[in-house]
């Protein structure tokens, strides 16, 4: 048993125009697959980890043999937050529903609103590269956070709903320095009833 490699559910240039055919390419069989490929190598001494999902993998995180933390972290992390990645993103944009629309409304002042401008606020000023996270809390709270480098919500005990990855990688090719460019892309492609669901889950 080793970790795969998911196929995106949709075409690489699928999410034209908002994000590119090439970065879409690149981003998912080099960047991501790295991030797989080195799981696996690193956990060649645990193969009893090898068999475990990327869920319970990360949920796992704090009990892990000291010797495999740092590539879990790293490679896990990174295999994780991009599979959701592809999940939460779609061609065919909706907004969001009522009833999801209620959840915000519930969680931030100001709701669905408050949501976006939160989201947008944090990714374009997280410093370096990391990943803005919507997660919720063991008690069903929904939160907005920034993490760095690949950590994930899970790590933590939080369950990671909706994220964005603004590592370079993921925009430089078309937005080169304009974060906030890509960002707003990135709004126009999020998988909104999939969001949703994780959220209901
Ligand atoms: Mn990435």
């Amino acid at each position: 048993m080793t970790y795969t490699l998911p196929n995106l559910p949709y075409s690489y240039e699928a999410l034209e125009p908002q994000i590119d055919s090439k970065t879409m390419e690149i981003h998912h069989s080099k960047h991501h697959n790295t991030y797989v490929t080195k799981l696996n190598a690193g956990l060649e001494k645990h193969p009893e980890l090898l068999s475990l999902d990327i869920y319970s993998l990360i949920s796992k995180f704090n009990e892990l043999p000291e010797d495999v933390k740092t590539v879990v972290k790293n490679h896990g992390g990174g295999h994780l937050n991009h599979s959701i990645f592809w999940e939460t993103m779609t061609p065919n944009y909706e907004e969001p529903s009522e009833n999801l629309k209620n959840i915000f409304k519930e969680n931030f002042l100001g709701g669905y609103d408050q949501v976006v401008l939160q989201f947008k606020e944090l990714a374009t000023n997280l410093f370096g590269s990391g990943w803005t996270w919507l997660l919720k809390s063991p008690e069903g709270k929904l939160y907005i956070r920034n993490y760095p480098n690949q950590e994930n919500p899970l790590m933590y005990g939080d369950t990671p709903i909706l994220g964005i990855d603004v590592w370079e990688h993921a925009y430089y090719l078309k937005n080169q320095n304009r974060r906030n460019e890509y960002i707003d892309s990135w709004f126009q492609v999020i998988n909104w009833k999939e969001v949703e669901n994780r959220i209901n889950k």
